[in-house]
Formats: structure tokens, sequence, C-alpha cells
């Protein structure tokens, strides 16, 4: 089974993503992180995505395609896509690649959640990561979050309606604590 987690920034996908490969040996798949790793190597395309993504703007479609596509390559299943597909592009490539691995999606599913909550979730993870003497993400900030929340809306929302009209969309309410949030996800899934 291959799932989607969809949600603006500080949803909490990252979080339920992490639980379900813990419940169900699931396969987290960030594209965030796996940015991040690339910034953290110093490759040539962690350096290019770097102020792109610490402005909170969109990576191009080419990128994100292409690691998706790597991890891929290496096979498996059983994988949840977190924080990808994030443009209508995206979602057509996704379903390309899992089509030509003779699998598909099983569900994807959106945490409902509202702006004055992300805003408070985010703020505080960055606020928690000072505190601890943690690295603090470079888009954590009140300026790139806008842009964040903006690229939510304007280009991966409308895969809300792609999702549905596929049949796929399922919703959880993300306000809930992060164990009722889990509980709701793992009853969708049966
Ligand atoms: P969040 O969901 O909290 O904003 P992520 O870790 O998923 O954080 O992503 C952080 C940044 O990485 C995004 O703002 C964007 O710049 C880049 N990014 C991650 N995934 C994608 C994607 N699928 N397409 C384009 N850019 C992406």
């Amino acid at each position: 089974m291959n799932i989607i987690l969809l949600g603006p920034p500080g949803a909490g996908k990252g979080t339920q993503a992490g639980l379900l490969t813990k419940s169900r040996g699931m396969v987290q798949l960030s594209t965030g992180d796996m940015l991040r790793e690339a910034q953290a190597s110093g490759s040539e395309m962690g350096k290019i995505v770097a102020e792109v993504m610490a402005k909170g703007q969109l990576v191009t479609d080419e990128i994100v395609i292409g690691l998706i596509r790597e991890k891929l390559a290496q096979g498996g299943s059983g994988f949840i896509f977190d924080g990808f597909p994030r443009t209508l592009a995206q979602a057509d490539a996704l379903g390309a690649l899992l089509a030509e691995m003779g699998q598909g999606l099983h569900a994807a599913i959106e945490l409902q959640v509202n702006d004055e909550v992300l805003v408070d979730r985010i703020v505080g993870r960055a606020e928690e990561a000072r505190a601890a003497g943690k690295p603090v993400r470079a888009d954590d900030n009140a300026e790139s979050l806008k842009t964040r929340l903006m690229a939510y809306y304007k280009q991966t929302s409308p895969l809300v309606g792609y999702y549905h009209a596929k049949g796929l969309l399922k919703g959880v309410d993300g306000l809930a604590p992060i164990d009722d949030v889990a509980a709701q996800i793992d009853a969708l899934l049966g």
C-alpha cells in the first residue's frame, strides 16, 4: 500500500509519517528531508535549492521528481509520500512512476488544520530547537512561512480536488492530538 500525506506546512505530515513507519513498517519518502540532506552534503544541487527553500518557495518539479524517481528505482513498496507531490505536475509524475512499477496509490490523506495553528506550531518548533541549542530551519520564520503558506494554497491545494476526483482523498482532523490523528489514519487504512 502506498499513501500520500497532504496538508500545509506544520500540519503534522512528518510526525504522522514517522508514526506509520513504526506501526506499519512503511517507508517514509520526504522530499523536504531529501532536499535538506542535499544541502547538508554540500552537493551542487543542494547549493542550488538552498536559497529557494530558505525563502519558502517551491523547488523545481524537475529536481524533486528526480529525487523521488531515484528512490523508487531502488524498488520496494509501502511508501508514505510526505511533502510530495506538491504540484499537479508532480502528482502526474508520481502516478506514472508508480504505474511503471506496477503499483498504485491507496489513499491521499489530507491533514485538515487552520492557519492560526500552523503559525503557532512552526514558531513553536523554531523556539524549541533554539532552546535546545539545535539548528533552526532556515525557513521556520514568519516571512518564509507566509511564502510557504501561499505556495501551499496556490500550488498544492489543487491536489485535494485532483485526488478527490480519483476517489483517493480521505480527510482527517489535524487539530486533534497526535495520537488521535494517528488513530484516525489507522482506521482509514484498515
Ligand atoms: P514543510 O511542509 O514544513 O513546509 P518540507 O520539509 O516538506 O516542509 O519542505 C521544506 C521546503 O522544501 C519547501 O518549502 C520547498 O522549498 C522544498 N520542497 C519540499 N518538497 C518539495 C516538493 N515536493 N516540491 C517542491 N519543493 C519542495
